[in-house]
């Protein structure tokens, strides 16, 4: 009789088998993207870079250590475990000085592991402010904080009332440890909503309200709207990943992710045939399919398949459209390279890069460029290239 192998003290392989797809992430593009939005705002304000959900995919760390470098010194997340995150990768690469805020407020139970990692919560409510107010005294000094000002969006923020309250109580606003005021603006992607005048008509009435804090209203799009948006400090998230600006058209951002498959197999592809869940899809002609190793499960939603002759999303290969055939599954999907005689098992197809921008993803996935980088899947060979 023999013993099957322990798990536990079987040897591991000595190198990491190949994975079927990868995913190459340009740190110098984010440096560039940050660059150019400097370039859009005046020398004295301070461009910010958010960094939550793990840089929207692409990587906090790696992210943050490659905007220090270039001189950025604030960066937003919006959970404390980030923060103690990216934290720990300014600490290890030296870069002391930087702040990091919070924005998703204060969880009650959170303050010591704010303060121990050198972290800004971001606050939004009068309960958030007496609480870190509250703290800071019995710490001895105020701990440093934004405060964060709805001003339309009805999400994270005091309402307008509350935000002129607080600026009647000089000795509270000292003791939350406050050093910037913030609002956030719904529909900077879209230029002409007349939201955004209301917005800034708003924040501008408030910021004059706390004549000591530095204030901040734009995200990506913001900066991108006239100057009179930047105020002290622009806080752009998904600009750095290549997002685009204005909702609807493509990017003037350099991309940032390029994500390939490898091709498992190459198939016949008879007319009349269907393919894949479901049986949603007919060939309509003879053709070769070319089988991916990537599905839903790896972020490649299953919104841009192609159903009933309606079409889905495309890769690229070999300079080509290969689009996709059929419902893509949890861990493969097909495209069609009748057009690209050349292409052979080991092939990989771009589903995201510079021939495939991740606006063209998102329309093909009925969703927007944050949820295809911040779909980005784990499994990915993950690649970092400096630029
Ligand atoms: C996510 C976020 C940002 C960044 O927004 P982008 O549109 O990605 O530039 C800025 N400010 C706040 C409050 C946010 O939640």
């Amino acid at each position: 009789m023999t013993t099957p192998p322990d798990p536990v003290s079987s040897p591991l392989p000595s190198s990491a088998p190949p994975r079927p797809t990868r995913l190459t992430l340009d740190l110098g593009a984010v440096v560039a993207n940050r660059r150019r939005i400097a370039a859009e705002v005046a020398a004295g304000v301070e461009v910010a870079g958010v960094v939550k959900a793990d840089g929207y995919g692409v990587g906090a760390v790696e992210v943050a250590r490659a905007l220090a470098a270039d001189g950025c010194r604030t960066f937003f997340v919006a959970h404390v475990g980030e923060g103690i995150t990216v934290r720990a990768a300014l600490d290890a690469a030296g870069v002391a000085a930087a702040r990091i805020f919070v924005l998703n407020g204060l969880l009650a139970g959170s303050e010591s592991a704010l303060t121990a990692h050198r972290l800004a919560p971001v606050l939004g409510s009068p309960e958030e402010i007496a609480d870190w107010a509250a703290f800071g005294r019995a710490r001895g000094a105020p701990q440093p904080c934004a405060i964060h000002v709805d001003t339309g969006m009805n999400r994270h923020g005091l309402e307008l009332d509350a935000a002129r309250a607080l600026a009647a109580r000089p000795d509270l606003v000292a003791a939350s440890g406050a050093t910037l005021v913030m609002s956030h603006l719904a529909c900077a992607d879209e230029p002409g909503h007349p939201l955004n005048a209301r917005q800034l008509a708003l924040f501008s009435e408030i910021r004059a309200l706390f004549p000591r804090l530095a204030a901040s209203l734009a995200n990506s799009a913001g900066v991108f709207l006239d100057p009179a948006h930047h105020f002290d400090l622009v806080r752009p998230g998904v600009a750095l990943y290549g997002g685009a600006i204005v909702s609807g058209e493509a990017s003037p951002m350099r991309p940032v992710a390029t994500l390939e498959a490898r091709i498992v197999q190459i198939r016949r592809g008879r007319a009349g045939e269907c393919v894949g869940y479901g049986a949603r899809e007919t060939l309509a002609r003879d053709t070769r399919l070319a089988v991916l190793s990537v599905g839903y499960a790896d972020g490649f939603h299953r919104a841009a398949s192609s159903a009933d002759g309606r079409p889905g999303g495309r890769g690229v290969l070999h300079g080509r459209s290969v689009p996709i055939v059929g419902r893509i599954s949890m861990d493969l999907l097909v495209v069609d390279v009748g057009e690209v005689p050349q292409a052979v098992r080991g092939d990989m197809v771009e589903l995201i890069g510079p021939n495939v921008p991740i606006q063209e993803v998102a329309a093909a996935m009925g969703t927007i460029d944050y949820e295809v980088l911040t779909s980005l899947g784990r499994r990915y060979e993950r690649n970092y290239r400096a630029g």
